[in-house]
């Protein structure tokens, strides 16, 4: 197999493993035609399908398909001998068997739950398929196996899903915000910043404010200093003063 159809089949289950939970082993519901198809074709699949899918798989069929190949007469008998080899998973038709395109149609569902990837040559079942999202197609192209690229219907609700995600993240978010702001009181950060910003960011101003302060400081102890020495008696006054008090402890 040549690597670019390696890598293909590489991004194409990379693709329905991301999106859709696909997952090994791969479960692959196989109808008549494609059995019809491979014998034509010499096409082993039990053996090149994991080989090609490079991983291990589980070859399905449902008792429809069985009963559909069985009364086709002689010209698909060696069909029905290899799809009899496989597993059966229960279909929803055990009663009256319905055509195998209709019971593999109704074993997908709206939106393939099971995971199957679809083995047909049906061209009105590859194109139901194709509706469906999350459905991998697998078919062959002459003996050769091809994956097909993700239908537009599986890109287009993997792109919607993915969208929702993000949604249901940011509602997340946005709740817990709240929760935070509103319930705990925590502040915004918004708010952090700024008083962070006042607390660190070096004001100017305030700087000179400080460099004042001590000159002021300074002044107002000199000034009261200056009001001491004003208040200071003069020596003569003293003397005089002096003088009186001897001269009335002379007196008594
Ligand atoms: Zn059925």
């Amino acid at each position: 197999m040549k690597i670019s159809r390696q890598k293909k089949v590489h991004r194409y289950l990379s693709f329905f493993s991301n999106n859709y939970g696909f997952r090994k082993p791969y479960q692959i519901l196989i109808d008549g035609t494609f059995c019809y198809a491979a014998l034509k074709n010499k096409f082993n699949i039990k053996e090149q399908t994991p080989k090609y899918l490079d991983g291990d798989v589980k070859l399905l069929t449902t008792q429809c398909v069985i009963h559909e190949t069985s009364t086709l007469g002689h010209s698909v008998y060696g069909a029905m001998v290899i799809v009899k080899q496989f597993a059966t998973h229960r279909c929803s038709h055990n009663d009256k068997p319905v055509p195998g395109s209709i019971c593999l149609e109704s074993m997908l569902g709206v939106n393939n739950p099971n995971r199957y990837i679809v083995a047909t040559q049906d061209k009105e079942l590859q194109a139901t398929a194709r509706k469906i999202p999350g459905t991998p197609l697998l078919y062959l192209h002459q003996k050769a196996p091809t994956l097909e690229q993700p239908s537009a219907a599986s890109s287009r609700m993997a792109r919607i899903n993915s969208n929702e995600k993000f949604e249901v993240n940011k509602f997340d978010k946005d709740t817990l915000t709240d929760l935070k702001h509103k319930k705990f009181g925590v502040p915004e950060p918004q708010a952090e910043m700024q008083k962070r910003k006042k607390k660190r960011g070096p004001n100017p101003l305030s700087c000179k404010k400080k460099k004042k302060k001590p000159a002021k400081e300074n002044e107002t102890q000199t000034s009261n200093m200056k009001k001491r020495k004003r208040i200071r008696v003069p020596k003569h006054v003293k003397e005089h003063w002096v003088s009186l008090v001897k001269e009335e402890l002379a007196n008594n």
